[in-house]
């Protein structure tokens, strides 16, 4: 029989009265199934997460640092069962599984490192004035498919160590990880403070229009947000929204290419692509180019895409069958258009699971889709450019702004360029790397406010003032 996963509500397991199937992208199986909740179960977590706000708001930052020492603790203990389930729901490779669960913990750790101090703004003769931060309430958290524990955990600590409760609610696509980590660490917070339920389309606006939710963190695409933010306009709730991407990486022709060339492959092709901070469009500087797309196209063709499960896999599955389609009509788009491809391009349909090979194309024009839109999937556009004004306005010639990297033997040199992206990171001879005392949040179309750092706590919290005037009444 399959196993059925239960919701977290007031502390409590809850199974559900009607059934998510969830699938192993690798082979189109169902592997599990999970609660399909609506308006009655997501009232019952939200008055549960309203009712323990009271008291968690004024437990001390040492109490809720408490909490998520045991919180770090039970998911490290954890891991190795964690990191299976999560490879076969998401389809990563076990590697790349254990190193978003080694990441959950690493940020149960950290995160709560962070501090609200209070702010002195005035201290005269006159008067007293400090402004200290006090937690929004109840905060409705949703995450996305391709990361969908670790966003889960970048999302709940920091909302419960500024003294929110929350209601959480993954991907319905891969939600079996998160809630076996809610089974596990159910006991660690006070009933109430930390929901977790799961449902199909109807559940996620059912969770930003709810009026007893003050505040919305969403991670997800752009057109969701957008839809997010109407919902959550209704009330004014306060939003955080982590959107898509269409990060460009630019190769200086200082750049060492047979060291770029797999660091390259991998910002582009990590998790298959599915990273809203992946490398998608990669602008390489004419004098290198015909050396560093040989050396990316030799790395490609030997690298296996595989069942996540087995070992060897370096590259794993589309997550599900909607994103699977719209990459291959991507790529069928610039088949059509005769885009010149070095490594990939052909499909075979007959293979269960989701699968796309490695593809990596060949200076396709910048207005061609696979340049234009979020691929979200494992596709690597290359671009020859010539001055680095013109890259440079390349680039930023997107309504996203996500992150950006940049590619040299002169890293210091590239700062000026990297303050010319209008991109919310922007890397050096590096990808991907997210620290929790640093915000990450979008420019433009990519995002709204900041998720980490103490930007990110802040979100959580309204600001309250409180003056005392030095001559008494
Ligand atoms: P999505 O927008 O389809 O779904 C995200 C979540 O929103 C899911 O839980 C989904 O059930 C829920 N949802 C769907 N419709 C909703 C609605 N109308 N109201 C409220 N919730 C709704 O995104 P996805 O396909 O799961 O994820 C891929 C996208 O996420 C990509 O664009 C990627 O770049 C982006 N992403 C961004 C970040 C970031 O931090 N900026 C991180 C990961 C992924």
């Amino acid at each position: 029989m399959t196993t059925q996963y239960k919701n977290l509500i007031n502390g409590e397991l809850v199974a559900g009265d009607k059934w998510i199937d969830v699938v192993n992208p690798a082979n189109e199986q169902v592997i599990g199934q999970v609660p399909d909740c609506g308006q009655a179960e997501l009232d019952k977590a939200v008055a549960a997460a309203r009712a323990a706000f009271p008291k968690w708001k004024k437990t001390s930052m040492e109490e809720r640092r408490a909490c998520f020492a045991k919180m770090a603790d039970v998911i490290k203990a954890n891991s190795d069962e964690l990191m299976r389930l999560l490879t076969s729901e998401q389809g990563k490779p076990h590697m790349q599984a254990g190193s978003e669960i080694a990441g959950c913990v690493g940020m149960t750790r950290a995160l709560p490192m962070l501090n609200l101090e209070e702010k002195i703004s005035e201290d005269s003769e006159k008067r007293l004035s400090r402004t200290r931060r006090v937690p929004v309430g109840v905060v409705g958290g949703i995450v996305p498919w391709n990361f969908p524990v670790l966003m889960a955990v970048q999302k709940i600590v920091p909302a419960l160590l500024s003294g929110c409760t929350m209601v959480l609610k993954p991907s319905p696509f891969t939600p079996l990880a998160t809630l076996r980590m809610a089974e596990l660490i159910a006991g660690v917070f006070p009933a109430g403070v930390l929901n977790i339920i799961t449902g199909g389309d109807a559940l996620g606006p059912l969770l930003t229009s709810h009026p007893d939710i003050d505040k919305i963190t969403f991670t997800g695409s752009t057109a969701t947000g957008k839809r997010v933010m109407e919902s959550a306009s209704k009330d004014l709730k306060r939003i955080t929204l982590e959107l898509g991407g269409n990060d460009a990486a630019i190769v200086l022709p200082d750049a060492d290419v047979a060291k770029v060339a797999e660091k390259l492959f991998w910002a582009s092709f990590y998790n298959a692509g599915q990273v809203c901070i992946a490398a998608k469009r990669i602008y390489i500087h004419e004098d290198i180019y015909d050396e560093l797309s040989a050396a990316i196209a030799a790395y490609a063709s030997a690298v296996k895409v595989g069942d996540g499960a087995e070992q060897g896999t370096a590259i794993g599955p589309i997550q599900n069958k909607q994103q699977y389609k719209r990459v291959l009509e991507l790529i069928a788009d610039a088949k059509d258009k005769g885009y010149k491809f070095l490594v990939g391009g052909d499909h075979d349909p007959s293979i269960p699971g989701y699968f796309v090979p490695v593809t990596v194309l060949d200076n396709p024009p910048e207005d061609a889709r696979i340049v234009a839109e979020e691929q979200f999937g494992p596709v690597m556009p290359l671009m020859k450019f010539t001055t680095v004004d013109e890259v440079i306005s390349r680039a930023n010639a997107s309504d996203y702004g996500l992150a950006g990297s940049i590619w040299t033997s002169n890293p210091e040199a590239a700062v000026a360029v990297a303050e010319q992206l209008e991109t919310g990171t922007v890397w050096i001879n590096e990808s991907m790397h997210l620290a929790p005392n640093a915000p990450f949040g979008g420019h433009k179309q990519s995002g709204f406010g900041a998720e980490l750092g103490e930007e990110g706590l802040l979100e959580f919290t309204y600001p309250q003032v409180i003056t005392i005037a030095r001559e008494a009444a």
